[in-house]
Order: C-alpha cells, then sequence, then structure tokens
C-alpha cells in the first residue's frame, strides 16, 4: 500500500542505494517536490545546474540521472507515465505566495515542509536547492527565455519511478502552490520498493 502525503504538506525518509522510490499522483494534476542529500555528508545534494548540463535538456525523463552537487548520480529515473516535470524553479514558500500571489498572510509552501521534516537530519533552510519538481509543468519560450506554469498533464494513477544511486536521505512533498496545481491543493503517494 503507498504511503499518503496530505494536501500542503511534506515528509522526509532513508532511501537506501538500490531501492527505488515511486511517486505517484492519486487525483491528477498535482505536483511533488522531491529533494534528495547524501546520507554520509548532507551538504552533497542533487544539482538541478549540474543535471540539466549534463542531460543537455532542461526536461528530464526516463534513462536520465540527477546529479549531486559533487557531480555523482543520486537517482536515475526508470519509469515515467508523464514525461513532464521542472527542474528549475525552486519549492514554493512564503516569499514566493508574498511576491507571486500578493498573499498578505502567506502559508509555508513546499519550502517550509521542506524545513520542518529535514531538521531532524541537521539540514537547514539554506540548504535547500532547487527541487526536482514531479508533474510540475513549466512551458518555456525557447526565443525569449519566458516561463508559463501550466496545470501538470498527470492524471489519477501516474507516476514516476526513481532508483537511489547512493544512500539518500529523501524528501517529498504534495505542492502548496495553486498555480502549479490547476488551482486546487491533492495528496501525493508513494512507495518505496
Ligand atoms: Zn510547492
Amino acid at each position: 500500500m503507498p504511503e499518503r502525503i496530505p494536501p500542503r504538506s511534506g515528509t522526509a525518509f532513508v532511501l537506501r542505494k538500490g531501492q527505488t522510490l515511486r511517486v505517484i499522483d492519486p487525483t491528477g494534476e498535482q505536483v511533488s517536490d522531491l529533494l534528495a542529500f547524501s546520507q554520509a555528508d548532507v551538504a552533497e545534494a542533487i544539482s538541478s545546474g549540474r543535471s540539466l548540463d549534463y542531460a543537455g535538456r532542461i526536461f528530464l525523463s526516463v534513462g536520465d540521472v540527477i546529479y549531486s552537487n559533487r557531480s555523482r548520480p543520486m537517482l536515475r529515473i526508470v519509469e515515467d507515465t508523464v514525461g513532464r516535470h521542472d527542474f528549475t524553479l525552486t519549492p514554493c514558500s512564503a516569499d514566493t505566495f508574498r511576491i507571486i500571489y500578493g498573499d498578505t498572510e502567506p502559508h509555508h509552501g513546499c519550502q517550509g515542509n521542506f524545513e520542518r521534516v529535514l531538521a531532524p537530519y541537521g539540514i537547514s533552510g539554506d540548504r535547500i536547492p532547487v527541487a526536482f519538481n514531479i508533474f510540475m509543468n513549466v512551458a518555456v519560450d525557447g526565443e525569449t527565455g519566458g516561463i508559463r506554469v501550466d496545470p501538470p498533464r498527470s492524471k489519477a494513477g501516474d507516476y514516476i519511478r526513481f532508483a537511489a544511486e547512493m544512500d539518500l536521505i529523501v524528501a517529498l512533498t504534495a505542492c502548496s502552490a495553486l498555480q502549479s496545481n490547476n488551482g486546487s491543493f491533492k495528496p501525493i503517494d508513494y512507495v518505496i520498493e
């Protein structure tokens, strides 16, 4: 049975080398931000810049590797029923909601959820990098570089599966940003296999 992450919340757990992690969108059109840190040294974390550089693309899918800031493989994408994820934007945060949405009493967002679930592992907010934003659909204008957040392409039951290439501390959220999730907040399921 999958574990369930309630809407606008997050969790963290250890994923051992050789295990796989399946992240499922149970109801459709819901983003899940993913972070991973080396369990041996949490200064080593997933790196958007390294991963996109080595892939030569900004949209990653089956066969692509998520590298660390030390250029070591952390996760490999082994299955993907959606094929569109984002690896350019930081986790949504209270500041995101103030700056983009104009909220006066903003939610703490994925950033706040990450800080809460990663504190027991000794990882502070300043250590949180660009997340791998599962199912997030960011359209890019190839000429101007303009970006637009569109509804996720994921339907109920769609999933992505990662193989761990080292022992990891993984954090996952059910994203809290209205625009990223087509206007409503839904749960995310995951399975460690
Ligand atoms: Zn978010």
